[in-house]
């Protein structure tokens, strides 16, 4: 069954999405992936939309139709073009794990709307030609946590890929216990991964196709680098500068990945494929999310690392591109590097413009470095929560005698505060702070609402018993998370229980 093109909403017809002949993944061709349809799903229900998305789509009114159900539930094609899934590789934990490719996603196909082309795409929609052991499925928990966090990022300002909604199914899927499946239609302007191109480069070894990649890749999203001596090289720079500024968000908010292989990194410097992710609570800069991560590579403060190794892996993928004839007359691998380097100076000046404005500074000082450093460190050292911590910080008052006395009390170690409070106190009384101007600013850089596990956690046991009232109570919250929403459930913005220590979150998903 194909969807038509003018469904009816009450007798009247509503804006049908606007398919686009051939999205940049029909235009690579066939050694790009596979062309298959979506295997159908029994029962489809929707579990979760979300209308912020649906709005900035266009595309309201359709997501109340029959169609838009069929359609995100893989049980209907798109009028034109076809589904298909795009093969990559990437390294995983370090190690290289030749071929991947998308092996439970689906791209449906690339949508004209008013935010721009987007693609949209299914993921655990079946098997695919890459679905390796896997059963190409995606079960209604793991379902929840993507669309949830997705949204949630996007509400914090932190590039992501997008979740329109989770279409859920009775079909059992078997994980560590028996589950159902759910299928999340995810929006991005592209789903391509560092991965991709490490495929063109190793497995495929085929450089006209890594050539056709990047050329499809600049054209469409860094046209600044099309007339650059080197494109490869130009698109490594710019990649690296996104990265840097993804990887600084996810650190100034406390977010914590979980499996950064290169294959779970976006392209366009978007988060991208979320698994066992966190967001911290007890600031510890050692936590490690994913409970299958034994040796701590992906622990929150390594990721900024990480990220740099995974765009050396990304160089390594670029390089069947860059001689010594068309980078200037070098040496390629110096000039892969050259590029990269950028990587560490936008990193640490956007991560300390981001703790600048969580501590509400407007001025720069020389000291300013040490006064973050010393706070969390002194976080870290009594474990205060990360989120309640720097959304008091926004009540600070500077005055002569404050007292602070919220705030003072999330630390154990009251003289270290103390000591730490009066030089914050002091620093803010150079640059003429007002107490209150600084608060509503601080407001937007500290979050009072983030999507902690257990959160997700009880929405997911409530979605799982038929109640979907909580995972949309939730979902609203977060998209506001610098508001300070009284109506909103107190656990929300509250230390977590006793019992969300126990969770664990795997890559099992
Ligand atoms: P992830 O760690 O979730 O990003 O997945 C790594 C690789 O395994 C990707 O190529 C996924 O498409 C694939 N994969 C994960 N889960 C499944 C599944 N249930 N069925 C098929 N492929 C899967
Ligand atoms: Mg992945």
């Amino acid at each position: 069954m194909n969807v038509q093109d003018q469904p009816n909403v009450n007798g009247r017809a509503v804006a049908a999405p606007q398919w686009r002949c051939a999205g940049l993944m029909a235009r690579l061709g066939p050694r790009f992936g596979t062309e298959l349809p979506p295997a159908a799903l029994p029962n489809l229900r929707w579990v979760a939309r979300s209308d912020g998305l649906a709005t900035q789509l266009g595309l309201t009114d359709w997501l109340n139709t029959p169609d838009a159900l069929a359609l995100l539930g893989g049980n209907a094609l798109p009028p034109i073009g076809s589904p298909r899934a795009s093969v990559y590789s990437g390294h995983q934990f370090g190690q290289w794990a030749g071929q991947l490719g998308d092996g439970r996603a689906l791209l449906l196909g690339e949508i004209d709307t008013p935010a721009g082309a987007q693609e949209l795409q299914l993921k655990g929609a079946g098997l695919t030609p890459y679905s390796r052991m896997g059963d190409g499925r995606a079960v209604l928990r793991s379902s929840i946590r993507e669309f949830l966090c997705s949204e949630a990022m996007a509400a914090l300002g932190i590039p992501t890929t997008r979740a329109l909604a989770i279409v859920g199914s009775t079909a059992p899927v078997r994980r560590e216990l028996m589950e159902t499946a759910a299928v999340v239609s995810r929006v991005a302007p592209s789903f391509i991964r560092f991965g991709h191109f490490e495929h063109f480069a190793h497995t495929a070894s085929d450089s006209q196709a890594l050539q056709a990649l990047v050329d499809a890749v600049v054209e469409q999203f860094y046209p600044d680098c099309q007339h650059a001596p080197n494109p490869a090289l130009a698109l490594l720079e710019a990649v690296s500068r996104r990265t840097a500024v993804l990887l600084a968000d996810w650190q100034a908010v406390g977010f914590c990945h979980g499996v950064m292989n290169t294959d779970n990194m976006s392209i366009l410097g978007l988060t991208i494929d979320y698994g066992p992710f966190g967001f911290l609570d007890a600031f510890d800069p050692s936590h490690i999310c994913n409970h299958s991560d034994h040796q701590g590579r992906y622990a929150f403060s390594r990721q900024p690392n990480v990220a740099f190794w995974n765009l050396h892996a990304l160089a390594q993928g670029l390089q069947p591109l860059v001689t010594a004839a068309n980078c200037g007359g070098g040496d390629p691998i110096d000039a892969l590097k050259a590029a990269m380097e950028p990587y560490k100076s936008v990193f640490a000046e956007t991560l300390q413009a981001r703790l600048r404005a969580k501590l509400g500074l407007t001025v720069d000082h020389a000291d300013d470095a040490d006064l973050f450093d010393d706070l969390l460190r002194l976080m870290a050292q009594d474990r205060t929560d990360y989120t309640i911590t720097m959304r008091l910080l926004s009540r600070f008052s500077c005055a002569e005698g404050a007292e602070n006395a919220a705030l003072q009390d999330q630390f154990i170690d009251v003289a270290k505060f103390t000591a730490w409070a009066a030089r914050y106190a002091q620093r803010l009384r150079w640059e003429a702070s007002v107490d209150a101007d600084r608060a509503a600013r601080m407001d937007r850089a500290n979050p009072k609402f983030v999507l902690r596990n257990h959160l997700a956690e009880s929405a997911i046991r409530s979605a799982q018993a038929g109640d979907f009232s909580e995972l949309d109570r939730l979902h609203k919250v977060l998209a506001a998370p610098y508001d300070e929403q009284p109506d909103a459930p107190a656990a929300y913005a509250a230390l977590p229980p006793d019992w969300a220590h126990q969770l664990e979150v795997s890559c099992s998903s």
